[in-house]
């Protein structure tokens, strides 16, 4: 079982996309048990405040440090002792990028805190000595980190052996190997007056994989090469 525990001012956020999908069928199996946790639940400022504007000036605000440590400590502590070592991650853009291979060595972790950045991001200090790693999902800046908290989370469930009902159908996808996925076909055999491959029509099993293995190494020349040793 993996655990994830996620800080957060807007775990109001997390509901749906927690109790859908992949994610959903990694709870239901006892696979994957993430919780919410609200960041302002431990702040010692009787307004429930987590943030406070920049030393030196600037624009925005940022969170603290009192809270977030206090929270993270106090996650630290939950769930028993079965998990020993406990990876606190930051999300954050200038964080490691987020790839298929990272995905794989963040499953074997086993327990993870996510903590979510907002504003202008987080008291530095936090970074330093709170947080082992950190993620980033992109180069691109998104107001918090509650959605990279979900892709990660999406992404992890996923890579849970146990979790897709085939294993083979995540086997063959993008970046697992280092090809694109090849394209796929369904019903109606022509649409419009479009028509769907023969090949995957023929019954032919040797062609099919043959085809799809053209198909996948095509669009990976043309659309990624970079992924191609
Ligand atoms: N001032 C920060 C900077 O330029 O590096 C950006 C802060 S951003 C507006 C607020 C928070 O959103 C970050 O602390 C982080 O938690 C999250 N965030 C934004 N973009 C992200 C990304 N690409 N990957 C992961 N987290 C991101």
């Amino acid at each position: 079982m993996m655990r994830i525990d996620i800080i957060t001012i807007f775990p109001e956020m997390f509901r749906e996309v927690f109790s859908s999908g992949t994610i959903k069928i990694a709870r239901e199996k006892n696979l994957l048990d993430v919780t919410v946790h609200n960041l302002r639940d431990y702040t010692d400022n009787k307004h429930k405040k987590v943030d406070a504007s920049p030393y030196g000036g600037g624009p925005g605000m940022v969170l603290q440090c009192q809270p977030l440590f206090k929270a993270v400590e106090a996650v630290r502590n939950l769930g028993g002792n079965s998990v020993k070592s406990i990876t606190t991650v930051l999300l954050s853009p200038q964080g490691k990028a987020l790839t298929q291979k990272e995905g794989k060595r963040l499953i074997k972790l086993k327990r993870l805190i996510l903590i979510c950045g907002r504003y202008e991001g987080v008291d530095e200090r936090i970074r330093e000595h709170l947080v082992d790693e950190e993620i980033s999902i992109g180069d691109y800046i998104l107001s918090g980190g509650e959605i990279p908290a979900m892709v990660l989370v999406d992404f992890l469930a996923r890579l849970i052996p146990g979790v897709p009902g085939n294993p083979e159908s995540v086997k063959d996808e993008s970046f697992e190997r280092e090809l694109l996925d090849y394209p796929d076909y369904t019903k109606p055999e022509v649409f419009k007056s479009w028509k769907v491959p023969s090949v995957l029509l023929s019954g032919n099993h040797k062609k099919i994989a043959d085809w799809r293995k053209k198909q996948a190494l095509q669009r990976t020349i043309i659309r990624r090469p970079d992924l191609l040793r």
